[in-house]
């Protein structure tokens, strides 16, 4: 019998077996996860005021915090371009020295294993704002910002959370081995690395060591944060006025491109997370390097027309066309970028049922036929 679309949507989700790999992550220690980041987490923030105090009372030099800057904005980047626009919104393709480089990356930033982390990412795009979301910032600033971590999940999320499928990660080899080795991975490219710098460069104690490293993962983490609840509260709807997420100068420029947030709910599959590419955008940069080097390719984006017929329906007219336009003219007349009627409205259910990237399957196949794909190498 043939089940059509609507039905698919209507069957109940069946509870999802999580493979041993990933399993041993859902209870850190065999703790509940909020627990362990009162622990983890409360202890970082211990460390990292101490740090600030030894900083400002002169104890320790502040020239630590050129490298605390490096590693923590190298660690960024595993969170920015591996973790969210490579990992969980599948916006471009890459080569594996490259998903290896970015998964080393990601582990510097310790903010779980990419498969957890993605997991909670699409359900925040699926059911943004709802009590399925990890970090609804309809619950306040303090809850979307830290407040989620430290709190139990509303039971509608942990319905999602067992049931919400992701194929494509769970058999995914290298997030496997990482999700697998990842406390033994965090220990030493997050942790053991970074110390034996502090001590090696600058003669540190051990303490001090440990407290440093601790300053540099807590910035790094109020700045992911920051994208959770200020780009979701305080900015401009250009493109979509009918979501709650946010354009955040501000946000963008701390956590390298990841502000613009009203266009990336609006266009989750653009791998540039913004209309203006290099605009506060060091993410974006990142990816071109690479994909000039041949390493990631196939990045998906959206085409001028599709941009415009999106405005004129959703936007709240505050978005100046005439200079994108100016920076965008690469809309070159070798393909029909013109939106069909059908795809509009395909674009407009969308926006009840939100899509989570690029390999959501209800990303209508005419919309996808109308995005373009720069550096394509043509491999699926
Ligand atoms: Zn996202
Ligand atoms: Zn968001």
């Amino acid at each position: 019998m043939c089940v059509t679309k609507k039905e698919k949507l209507l069957e109940v989700p069946v509870e999802r077996k999580v493979h041993e790999d990933f399993s041993r992550i859902d209870k850190p220690f065999g703790l509940e996860q909020y627990i362990f980041n009162w622990i983890w987490l409360g202890s970082a923030h211990v460390f990292a005021a101490y740090y600030f105090y030894l900083d400002i009372a002169g104890i320790v030099p502040t020239s630590t915090l050129l490298f605390e800057l490096l590693y923590g904005y190298i660690g960024g980047l595993g969170i920015t371009v591996g973790c969210h626009r490579y990992w969980t919104h599948k916006t471009f393709k890459a080569n594996k020295p490259l998903q290896i480089l970015m998964m080393i990356m990601q582990t510097i930033a310790n903010q779980y294993p990419i498969r957890k982390w993605s997991l909670d990412h699409r359900i925040h795009h699926k059911y943004t704002d709802t009590n399925s979301d990890p970090h609804n910032s309809k619950r306040g600033f303090w809850f979307s910002h830290m407040g989620w971590l430290f709190l139990p999940k509303h039971p509608d999320l942990q319905k999602k959370l067992k049931t919400f499928d992701m194929p494509d990660l769970e058999n995914d080899p290298i997030v496997r081995f990482q999700s697998r080795w990842y406390w033994t991975l965090t220990a030493v490219i997050h942790f053991i690395i970074p110390i034996f710098i502090f001590r090696y460069f600058w003669g540190l104690t051990w303490i001090y060591c440990i407290a440093a490293n601790y300053r540099r993962y807590v910035v790094s983490l109020h700045i992911t944060w920051s994208v959770n609840s200020v780009a979701h509260l305080w900015g401009d709807k250009p493109y979509d006025k009918n979501i709650t997420p946010v354009e955040n100068p501000w946000v963008s420029f701390f956590a390298v491109g990841e502000g613009w947030h009203n266009y990336h709910h609006t266009f989750p599959w653009d791998y540039k997370s913004a209309e203006l590419g290099w605009k506060i955008n060091f993410s974006t940069m990142f990816i071109d390097f690479f994909a000039w080097l041949g390493w990631a390719y196939d990045l998906k984006t959206v085409s001028q027309k599709m941009l415009k017929e999106r405005l004129h329906r959703t936007g709240n007219e505050s978005h100046n066309l005439q200079q994108s336009e100016a920076i965008c003219d690469n809309d070159t007349n070798d393909f029909d970028y013109s939106v069909p009627a059908d795809v509009t409205q395909l674009m407009k259910d969308s926006i009840n049922e939100p899509i989570w990237g690029w390999d959501d399957e209800s990303i209508p196949e005419d919309l996808r036929n109308v995005t373009k794909t720069l550096r394509s190498k043509g491999i699926k």
